[in-house]
């Protein structure tokens, strides 16, 4: 079956009990064992399975084309087991690359937590695939992490050619596909061994719902270790929020399109703009990243950010000129949101102070840039 069509059937079927046409919400912590102590229904106590999560698990496998998927309680802890999992497993060398520019969150998450003395971390260019190269042949991580388009700067990177090299070396090459989503982008097709998600963003898709996927593309083992994750250290997602997810991706291909069609509109005005400095958007032709987006990506993407000629000052005026764009941060809701990503960053912040990062929502357009467009003019 087609994407869309995955979307709305993969892992649920109408509910035998009741003729229910949408997934049930079941949650039920514990279940009825057999009279041997089994439980041939397959669930047991809700933190190890439950239905709701089974059925979201079968879909986001389906949509990324993976072997089996796991949720978890927030991308964080999607990407906390990854690293677990992949890199501080027995045996394992406890070596992670990852993008300079990504995630700000993952920045924290080997700096902040007991991750920056198990691991030893490198941030490096991934558009640099000489010196990714080489420093894998000298450190022989066991996890290369991925994120593109990137966070904020949206930089674009060779999916395929980072998995190669990965593979290369021996480590393992999982993806941070969020920005994308399975809808435009599926890194297992280009080699990835692993896809990580915070479904949080565009697949829940409406800013009401926590949660975070790894699909894994083979059945090789990493998913019961992923799933032993899941199980034992317990950040899992709440029946709700999965119904939640399974809800919100039933439009995630029509939403996907729609949040792209006006990025690309945004980002051409926006690049015109005597206001403006610069423009990162993969769909413009100028953009460093835009041969490669064209390759592997099916549009691209609701996100861009660019850069206020002024500086912080104006950044911050711009923002505040707003009417309808929401200062805020997160992304991939309905809801246009406007952030100035180096204050929200904090002082490691690697974010040029003019620098505003737009997760473009699903309002007309016109009224997206008639808002825009009366805020660059105040700067
Ligand atoms: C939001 C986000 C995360 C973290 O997800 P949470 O659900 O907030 O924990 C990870 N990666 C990217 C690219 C994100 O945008």
């Amino acid at each position: 079956m087609k994407f869309d069509t995955l979307a709305i059937h993969a892992g649920r079927s109408v509910d035998p009990a009741s003729g229910a046409v949408t997934t049930p919400i079941h949650p039920s912590t514990t279940y009825e064992r057999d009279p041997d102590g089994g439980f041939s229904r397959g669930y047991d106590y809700a933190r190890s399975n439950n239905p709701t999560r089974e059925s979201f698990e079968h879909c986001l496998a389906a949509l990324e084309g993976g072997a089996g998927s796991v949720a978890f309680a927030s991308g964080m802890a999607a990407t906390t087991a990854v690293i677990e999992a992949v890199a501080l497993a027995p045996q394992a060398r406890p070596v992670v690359v990852m993008p300079a520019d990504m995630y700000f969150g993952n920045l924290g998450l080997v700096r902040n937590t007991d991750f920056a003395s198990r691991l030893q971390f490198h941030g490096v260019d991934m558009t640099d695939l000489d010196t990714l190269d080489t420093l894998c042949r000298d450190e022989r991580p066991s996890l290369v992490w991925a994120e593109t388009p990137s966070n904020p700067r949206l930089t674009v990177t060779d999916l395929r050619a980072i998995a190669e090299i990965a593979h290369r070396w021996g480590a393992r090459m999982v993806v941070d596909n969020t920005w994308a989503s399975p809808a435009l982008q599926r890194p297992l097709s280009f080699g990835a061994d692993g896809v990580m998600h915070a479904v949080t963003k565009y697949i829940g898709g409406h800013s009401d719902m926590m949660a975070g996927g790894v699909v894994w593309g083979q059945d090789d083992g990493m998913l019961a270790r992923l799933r032993a994750q899941q199980s034992y250290k317990g950040a899992v997602p709440s029946p709700f929020d999965c119904w939640l997810a399974l809800r919100g991706v039933q439009s995630l291909k029509v939403r996907m399109e729609a949040h792209w069609r006006s990025a690309q509109v945004l980002a051409e005005r926006l690049d015109a703009h005597r206001a403006v400095v610069r423009v990162h958007y993969p769909g413009l032709p100028s953009d460093p990243g835009h041969g490669i987006a064209a390759r592997q990506m099916d549009g691209f993407g609701g996100m861009l950010s660019f850069v206020v000629r002024g500086g912080r000052e104006a950044a911050f005026t711009v923002a505040n000129s707003l009417s309808l764009i929401i200062r805020a941060t997160s992304l991939g809701g309905a809801h246009s949101l406007i952030e100035h990503r180096a204050s929200i960053e904090g002082e490691d912040s690697r974010a040029p102070q003019g620098l505003l990062r737009l997760s473009v929502g699903l309002e007309d357009v016109e009224d997206l840039w008639a808002d825009l467009e009366a805020a660059l003019d105040e700067a």
